[in-house]
């Protein structure tokens, strides 16, 4: 089937099944365009959960998924590409947690969004990367357990100074291969363009930006900015909603390895499937969501 047909028959099946596409920023320009709501994980947690929708097509990684199902019960959530995973959260298991538990009674577990239900039940709050500082900040206790991304936990780390946080070695793949030497590089070829990077990146990277923050963040600040050229230090993804956002300004990806393959698995031939036979459906069992919607909603809580 041609592209454009496809897109027609996807339509076809949203008005008839009633569905609406949510789609991460990280996705491929196709699937971004046929997107009804585009954002990052939480704000389309938050949009699954306020949509009238009954039935909603996440266009994303598994546990992005899970959160909506996690905060929309009554729903049906498919995930179209049913092998997108995210490496990083496969890098802490809730036995990891319940292990570190037993022998750390008195540390507060910090559980970045970017992780499976399961960890997120056995965590006691969840954070993005917008709001990780304001959580921890929240925190009455001394001593925080921050999984499983090292790099988000040590930006934050670095800006604490009254508790002891202790750091799971988790890392997101994508952004931690990122060189410092690559930001110098960068800079040189275009000197009058300001680098805006993800918290997901390692600290060299991180030292030598001129703006950190979440996808969101970066959005919001490039397209505020009275500056007119920026280097991107997040997935290649969201290269498309600036460019689209602001045809006037220059944006130049930091590195070519900023590229998900797990967030670049899902074509308009799997949204136009997934649609037709509501394929795949996300799944989360009732005492485990319970567990992980206490840790999401005291996050909420507080942002
Ligand atoms: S960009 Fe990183 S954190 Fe996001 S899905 Fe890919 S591997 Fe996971």
């Amino acid at each position: 089937m041609q592209p454009n047909q496809m897109i027609q028959e996807i339509n076809k099946f949203k008005k008839e099944k009633d569905a609406i596409i949510l789609a991460h920023n990280y996705q491929i320009p196709e699937v971004q365009q046929v997107a009804d709501i585009i954002g990052d994980s939480l704000a389309l947690s938050r949009a699954a959960q306020e949509v009238n929708n009954k039935l909603i097509v996440f266009c994303g990684v598994h546990f992005m998924a899970e959160s909506a199902k996690i905060l929309s019960p009554h729903k049906k959530i498919l995930l179209p590409a049913i092998d997108a995973g995210c490496p990083m959260a496969d890098m802490v298991t809730a036995e990891d947690l319940i292990e570190y538990k037993t022998k750390n009674p008195d540390t507060t577990i910090v559980c970045y969004v970017n992780s499976s239900a399961e960890v997120k039940a056995e965590s006691d709050i969840c954070c993005t990367s917008s709001n990780a500082l304001k959580v921890i900040k929240s925190i009455n206790s001394k001593k925080i357990l921050f999984v499983p991304d090292q790099n988000l936990g040590n930006y934050i780390k670095n800006k604490v100074e009254d508790k002891e946080i202790e750091l799971w070695p988790g890392f997101c793949i994508t952004h931690h291969r990122v060189k410092g030497h690559e930001v110098e590089r960068a800079k040189e070829l275009h000197p009058d363009a300001e680098v805006l990077v993800h918290p997901e990146c390692n600290d060299e990277v991180i030292q030598r930006a001129d703006f950190v923050g979440s996808t969101s963040q970066i959005i919001s600040y490039a397209t505020n900015s009275d500056k007119t050229k920026f280097i991107i230090g997040t997935e290649m993804g969201v290269l498309h909603k600036l460019e689209t956002d602001n045809p006037d300004k220059k944006f130049y990806l930091l590195s070519t390895g900023l590229i998900c393959n797990n967030m670049k698995k899902t074509t308009l031939n799997n949204i136009y499937e997934s649609l037709k036979n509501e394929q795949y459906e996300i799944h989360v069992e009732e005492e485990i969501r319970i567990k992980a919607l206490k840790a999401l909603d005291r996050m909420l809580e507080i942002s």
